[in-house]
């Protein structure tokens, strides 16, 4: 007998910001997703116990992300969000990908990739 114990089980809940941000990062401006990120102890991959419960506003664009406050989190319009972006790292295990996330993923990096590009005229061109 012996038992799986685990930790790092993440499940996100989205809201959408009102109005639009900047990106300070990659100064797109898009509507925000709010998003309520709960780690879980898990105990046969099943959560069981939630160990911390984050609030972050992410970019659509570039994935860069702000700690925000339960009630700014809370203040959002809950929408269901197919796109569930890991907020911490890229989900790379195609077997656990639903249709959707892979799309999502697979346009991200065509869009990644025509930024870069876009980067690189820009220096071309100075
Ligand atoms: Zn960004």
């Amino acid at each position: 007998m012996f038992f799986i114990f685990g930790v790092g089980k993440k499940t996100i809940k989205t809201h959408w910001e009102e109005g639009m941000t900047t990106c300070e990062r990659c100064r797109n401006t898009r509507q925000w997703p709010l998003k309520k990120v709960t780690s879980w102890f898990t105990f046969f991959l099943i959560p069981i116990v939630p160990y911390s419960v984050q609030y972050v506003k992410v970019c659509p664009v570039c994935g860069h992300y702000t700690e925000i406050t339960k009630e700014k989190y809370e203040s959002g319009e809950e929408k269901p969000d197919e796109m569930t972006l890991e907020v911490r790292k890229p989900v790379n295990n195609a077997k656990h990908m639903s249709e959707v996330q892979r799309r999502f993923n697979k346009e991200m990096a065509a869009y990644n990739a025509t930024e870069a590009q876009k980067k690189q005229d820009d220096k071309n061109d100075q």
